[in-house]
């Protein structure tokens, strides 16, 4: 006698609370938050931005005949709100190097090695010496890249010793076509190193990823990302970087930073691109 009543109003709560539910957001089109998650909302901008910088890097680059429309970049101590990151940018240059393995990321490793080579070796410098200074130079840096790093790439990144990738869109190539879910084992952890992958939650991406998976079905799965990229690069790319010309700083420990983001490649008019 007690229990049914108890029942039936539970019945109708839940029956409540389903009818005023909002239906479930679609897997392809999730809602875009503002910046990438992190509990410093400092962090969090220049997360944004960076990926933003990433995006901007290779709508400039569009009719580069040097490689795939690919950019990534490194930061280092993007969690350290006392001084602006430093970082470096660099892109695919396949079609230049001749050969299948000049990835953006491997480039902008390299390019992060040379940036910090700064001749703090004396003349003479021990073998130790030299392993001990290279050893340490990524371990506080973050990679952001316009496209989800391939097996070559992610591991080479662990093996650098970079800890954090971030990446703009999914590469079909690598994921189940209907769940999406990574269908490619990589290694994300040996000889005591550790790489966490995370794709980007900024709008700039997630519209990008969306329409990439729409076009990806449109095709029948025989969509290739390179291709792909190289036809639709203004619609993927542009977006990007606009918000990186147009960006004003919430917080002005980033304004050095957005400053030599749009420096660096060349978004610093405010326009639609
Ligand atoms: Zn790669």
């Amino acid at each position: 006698m007690i229990r049914r009543p108890r029942r039936h109003l539970l019945t109708l709560l839940v029956l409540a609370a389903a009818c005023t539910a909002r239906p479930a957001p679609e897997v392809t089109s999730p809602p875009a938050p503002v910046a990438d998650a992190s509990g410093d909302p400092i962090v969090a901008e220049r997360r944004e931005i960076l990926m933003l910088a990433a995006l901007a890097s290779s709508h400039a680059g569009l009719g580069d005949p040097v490689g795939h429309d690919i950019s990534a970049v490194i930061a280092w101590d993007v969690e350290d709100t006392s001084r602006t990151p430093p970082f470096v940018i660099e892109r695919n240059r396949n079609f230049e190097k001749q050969g299948d393995m000049f990835h953006a990321e491997i480039n902008t490793l390299r390019a992060a090695y040379e940036h910090t080579r700064d001749g703090a070796l004396p003349p003479g410098a021990t073998r130790k010496q030299r392993q001990d200074l290279y050893a340490k130079d990524l371990v506080h840096t973050t990679l952001f890249t316009t496209l989800e790093p391939c097996p070559m790439c992610a591991t080479t990144i662990t093996m650098a010793r970079v800890p954090r990738a971030i990446y703009c869109m999914e590469d079909p190539g690598l994921r189940d076509p209907i769940s999406h879910a990574t269908t490619v084992v990589i290694p994300s952890e040996f000889y005591r190193r550790k790489l966490t992958q995370e794709r980007s939650r900024i709008a700039a991406c997630e519209r990008a990823n969306t329409a990439m998976w729409s076009a990806y079905t449109a095709a029948n799965g025989s969509l290739n990302i390179t291709t792909y990229l190289a036809e639709s690069g203004p619609a993927v790319f542009g977006p990007g970087r606009t918000a990186l010309a147009c960006w004003t700083v919430r917080h002005p420990e980033n304004a050095a930073l957005l400053r030599a983001l749009q420096k660096a490649t060349g978004a610093a008019t405010c326009k639609a691109a």
